[in-house]
């Protein structure tokens, strides 16, 4: 067990890591942060950064050495550097999960090889042929690229002969995975924790809604059956065991027409749609994942409210005149209102797309607190 007053390492220096330091912080911990980019949520609110690239071999081991364990809130962390200091420090979670998690490929063959329900697809080599790889899955279908896609970049839906020669030239000499289009009736999440010692615990579920490939909101309780919350929790959980999971693991899935629970991504860190914990469940998601990393006994995971939903703040609630930002959102709605509560990032610059912070809103069901949500973001921009 790793004690407070310890030291935990984080590679990555963006909101995640930021709002892993205040929790690591609360219990005691010092948080020193590892990031190649000087303009740091993260830094800013650690007892230490350091700014140089991942794949610089002597400050990430000069950095780990300095750490009691060390996590990462960004997956697109170069593996390699990570495998050469496994005996220099103690990372959570191993390299091999963040290898699977961070490449579409490997990710989809695991879930294969390990009888985990998933969408059909086809992988497509660097120079294969990508045109009898659409065909096989048949249309509607989406290709993305194997390597770095996240929020939908770096894929395209194919729904005809004529998108099949966009996708060809627009993925020409990349490694992409075909996957089947699937309908579904919502997507969830499920973020699950596991210890070091062993204890396993999910959060109840979360029904996300994505407005142009990125999450708009979270809603919790998820309006689903008690058997499907229940499949949906006992399926994360059984993937980050079978991971030998130390850490978080978020987990989207969709829900299908039929009621099929199928994976779409994993992610081995915290998660966007787990920041409605901070404000609507006993123990947040970054508290957890500091037990989680530390060894400590896993915290209680239950809703304090009975609903909460969590609203994205992207830089696209800025104003605007074209690409020239004139001012800041109109906080005092938010600010305002008893049973909501504002968390930005402290980044610098706003820009359309880039998620600048959140709120979330609690009440006594999720119909009055999504209509709350939603007034309060069109207020925003008021
Ligand atoms: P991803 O980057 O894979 O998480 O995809 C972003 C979003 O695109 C998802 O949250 C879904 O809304 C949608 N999407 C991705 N893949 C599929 C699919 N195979 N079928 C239907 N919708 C999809």
């Amino acid at each position: 067990m790793i004690l407070p007053g310890k030291t935990l390492g984080v590679l990555g220096g963006g909101q995640l890591g930021r709002m892993f330091a205040h929790a690591a912080e609360c219990l005691g911990y010092r948080v020193h942060i590892y990031e190649p980019s000087s303009d740091s949520p993260a830094a800013e609110v650690s007892a230490h950064a350091v700014h140089a690239p991942y794949a610089d071999l002597v400050s990430l081991e000069d950095f780990v050495r300095g750490c009691d364990v060390v996590t990462y809130e960004f997956e697109n962390i170069p593996v390699e550097p990570l495998r050469q200091l496994e005996s220099a420090a103690v990372f959570h979670p191993g390299w091999r999960i963040l290898e699977i998690a961070q490449n579409r490929l490997r990710e989809k063959t695991w879930l294969r090889e390990n009888a985990i329900p998933h969408v059909r697809f086809a992988a497509c080599d660097a120079g294969g042929d990508l045109a009898a790889d659409i065909r096989r899955i048949g249309f509607p279908c989406v290709v993305k690229t194997a390597d770095f896609g996240y929020d939908g970049k770096g894929q395209l839906k194919v729904v005809d002969e004529a998108a099949l020669e966009q996708a060809v030239a627009a993925f020409q000499g990349q490694r992409a995975v075909v996957e089947q289009w699937v309908g579904f009736k919502c997507e969830l999440s499920v973020i699950v924790a596991r210890s070091s010692a062993g204890e396993t615990r999910s959060f109840p579920v979360a029904e996300n809604i994505h407005t142009r490939h990125i999450l708009d909101f979270s809603i919790l309780p998820a309006r689903i059956s008690p058997e499907v919350e229940s499949r949906a929790r006992a399926l994360a959980e059984a993937i980050a065991a079978r991971l030998g999971l130390v850490g978080l693991l978020a987990v989207e899935l969709f829900l299908t027409d039929s009621d099929e629970l199928l994976v779409n991504e994993m992610a081995p860190r915290p998660h966007n749609s787990g920041h409605w914990s901070l404000d609507g469940c006993v123990t947040s998601q970054f508290e957890q994942h500091v037990r989680a990393v530390a060894g400590l006994p896993l915290g209680a995971v239950g809703l304090t409210s009975p609903a909460v939903v969590m609203v994205n703040i992207l830089g696209d609630s800025w104003k605007w005149s074209g690409d020239r930002c004139l001012g800041e959102p109109n906080w005092s709605a938010i600010l305002g209102t008893p049973c909501a509560h504002l968390h930005l990032y402290g980044k610098k610059e706003p820009r359309l797309g880039r998620k600048m912070g959140h709120f979330t809103v609690t009440a006594g069901d999720v119909g009055t607190a999504l209509d709350l949500a939603r007034r309060l973001k069109s207020a925003l921009q008021a």
